[in-house]
């Protein structure tokens, strides 16, 4: 006999009685397995070539000679897209490996603090622009989760905010708990968001200004990515923006009970 996936929901019903909703899932997993297992495919595909592309490329810019008078530009040109090309193909990657992660790997002790420090650090060279950062962590805070995909939830919001923030920009960084939670926050003073795109910012390759995305060099995939690290701590992102001020996105880890 084949198994079969099943979706379980326990809802209040008439009086004291409660109605145990079992609902057949299969066909629907098994849909969302066969899309992972093709990005994750297409993506690794699509790597090698590119490699080979931009080994010839860097070649032809490194090579002194009369190609640089006409082709000069457009060299840079094409370096550039295929940056661009390759990190959409990392983060996609990335979120496929998230993905098939979540039922196998061990949660640890991460030391988020420590990670922030380098965070600090390397934040000040994420844009030639010179914002102002203020990083506040409280130095006690650890949490259970996977230090590598958190530290790229970490570096995918600060560099937003760069990223959506004029030169010399306030960003504020911060890490502390609050009530039931532990709490990491990334406030910022650029562009805002309008309300009515909030809700679909997390989807994948959703931009409210395609154009601005691509010239900073974002792969619209860095708030999916977010997102889907997220859902495997039990946390839960809340983004709060008013367009032309500014935009706070605070992301909720309850405190492990233990
Ligand atoms: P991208 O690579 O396009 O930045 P993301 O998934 O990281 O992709 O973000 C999706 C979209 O959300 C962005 O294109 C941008 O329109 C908006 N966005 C994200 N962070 C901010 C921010 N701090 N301020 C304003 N807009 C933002």
């Amino acid at each position: 006999r084949q198994s079969r996936t099943v979706e379980m929901q326990v809802i209040p019903y008439f009086e004291n009685h409660k109605l145990l909703v079992v609902r057949d899932i299969t066909e629907l997993y098994q849909l969302a397995q066969i899309r992972r297992d093709f990005i994750a495919n297409a993506s690794h595909e699509l790597r090698t070539p590119l490699t080979v592309l931009r080994g010839y490329l860097e070649v032809m810019i490194d090579t002194p000679g009369e190609h640089h008078k006409a082709w000069g530009l457009p060299l840079e040109h094409m370096e550039t897209q295929s940056l661009r090309m390759q990190a959409i193909i990392e983060d996609l990657l990335t979120l496929s490996t998230i993905e098939a992660e979540s039922i196998t790997a061990v949660k640890e002790v991460v030391d988020v603090p420590l990670m922030l420090h380098q965070l600090e650090i390397d934040a000040k060279q994420l844009g030639n622009e010179n914002h102002q950062f203020t990083f506040e962590v409280e130095e006690a805070l650890t949490i259970k989760g996977y230090a590598e995909p958190l530290k790229s939830v970490f570096m995918n919001l600060v560099s937003n905010a760069v990223r959506y923030s004029p030169d010399g920009g306030e960003i504020d960084v911060r890490w502390f708990k609050e009530n039931a939670n532990i709490v990491f926050e990334v406030q910022d003073s650029g562009l805002g968001i309008s309300q009515e795109h909030i809700p679909r910012l997390t989807e994948r390759f959703y931009r409210v200004d395609k154009d601005r995305s691509r010239v900073t060099g974002g792969t619209g995939l860095g708030l999916a990515i977010v997102k889907h690290v997220l859902e495997r701590h039990n946390a839960r992102l809340y983004i709060d923006s008013v367009l032309g001020k500014g935009s706070v996105f605070r992301c909720e880890f309850p405190v492990a009970k233990s």
